[in-house]
């Protein structure tokens, strides 16, 4: 059974009838470029070919229901006239519903402040993105939520428009505090292309990765360490970056510069000027691997994903052992490049590897993480994919 299959089932077995539509909205990796989306900066993600389905019937009584595969506590209603008592959460408080429902109701809610309305709907949600590893299983369900609402609202929203809702439902409905980066990579995502986007002004460009052309994969290593982005870590960071630009007189950390590095390091305590450099030369390295890219090809990007893991372990501390024994273990094997990708603290890592050496590669990795100690990582490739769609 696939994940729309499953959907389909969840939404029969809801409502004893078939779902007007099935909309889907994919995770996504970030090749490079990490925590620089709340910065302002340069991210380089695509989108991956896991996908979220959301089986979508409208309903005459004015009122939303949601479902999941992923939940095992009972589908969660409404009335539509009540998303604006429940968000938004005020910070630091849990949902007034169940966290996953708050994902499609906040989108619901989301869109609603928007300017949009629209009948009643039931929502059952089937997904194979591996939720917590850093794929974006949050921006998948949001992006299929949203898709879907906004046909049947018929509310006329490009796909930008979009990827603001799903932010705004995650940052104010769930309470995640979490940038622009991955709604916009599920939306916009086309296959074999990443999308370099500019978050201060949302401009998106597709980049050609020509990673198949070249012989290449991404291996994704997700080490099953879970991460919680609503709390601590990512939190402190944001604060440390606001901390630095506000020391640098600056909006954004998107407005410091390499050469203004030295300068930073006087002005500020360790640590801080530490989240700052990272962020810094993070933001160059993005527009170094898109001109490598266009210039070399994909191939001569490795050197580049291997700084940025460094930076991310020892300048910004968001990795964990199981990622830097992924990215050192896979480097080790042959892989051209290696990082851990996402918001820290557990998820996954990615490889650049030759399509002859991914087995080789994977064992590698599969034999240090067990001599580690380690559970099991999951390994799978993964090829650039399509963004938010209608599938039926
Ligand atoms: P990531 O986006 O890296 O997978 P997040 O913590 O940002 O991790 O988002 C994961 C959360 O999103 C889950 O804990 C759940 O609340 C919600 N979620 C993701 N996928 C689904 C799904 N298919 N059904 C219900 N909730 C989901
Ligand atoms: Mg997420």
């Amino acid at each position: 059974m696939t994940a729309q299959d499953d959907a389909t089932t969840l939404f029969e077995q809801l409502t004893g009838q078939s779902p007007d539509g099935i909309w889907s909205a994919p995770g996504r990796v970030n090749l490079i470029g990490e925590h620089t989306d709340y910065n302002d900066g340069f991210v380089l993600p695509f989108a991956i070919p896991h996908r979220t389905y959301a089986a979508v019937g409208m309903r005459d009584d004015g009122r939303i229901r949601v479902a999941s595969t992923f939940a095992d506590d009972a589908p969660v209603e409404v009335a539509l006239s009540e998303l604006a008592t429940l968000f938004p959460t005020p910070t630091g408080e849990a949902p007034a519903v169940a966290e996953w429902a708050a994902y499609p109701l906040g989108v619901a809610w989301a869109l609603q402040l928007a300017g949009a309305a629209g009948q009643g709907v039931d929502i059952a949600i089937a997904s194979d993105v591996p939720v917590g590893a850093g794929l974006s299983s949050s921006a998948a369900i949001e992006g299929a939520t949203a898709s879907a609402l906004n046909d049947l609202w018929d509310a006329g929203l490009d796909r930008t428009a979009l990827a603001r809702i799903g932010r705004r439902a995650e940052n104010e409905a769930v309470g995640a505090p979490t940038g622009i980066m991955d709604q916009m990579a599920s939306m916009l995502g086309e296959p074999d292309a990443a999308i370099f986007l500019d978050c201060r002004t949302l401009d998106a460009n597709l980049i050609p990765v020509g990673i198949a052309e070249a012989g290449l994969a991404i291996l994704i290593m997700d080490t099953r360490v879970q991460h919680a982005h609503a709390t601590g870590g990512y939190r402190e960071r944001r604060e440390a970056c606001e901390r630095g630009a506000a020391i640098m007189g600056v909006p954004s950390l998107r407005d410091v510069s390499v050469d203004d590095l030295a300068r930073a390091e006087e002005l500020m305590d360790d640590v801080t000027f530490r989240r700052v450099r990272h962020i810094v030369t993070e933001n160059q390295r993005v527009l170094d691997t898109v001109t490598t890219l266009r210039e070399s090809g994909a191939s001569a990007i490795g050197d580049l994903l291997v700084a940025s893991h460094a930076s991310m372990r020892d300048d910004f501390e968001i990795s964990v052992p199981e990622l830097d024994t992924a990215v050192e273990s896979a480097l080790a094997a042959g892989a051209i490049g290696a990082r851990m990708t996402g918001g820290g603290f557990g998820g996954a890592a990615i490889a650049l590897v030759e399509q002859g050496a991914v087995h080789a590669v994977s064992d590698a990795v599969t034999a240090a993480f067990a001599a580690s100690g380690f559970a099991s990582p999951h390994l799978f490739t993964v090829t650039p994919a399509a963004g938010a769609r209608r599938d039926a």
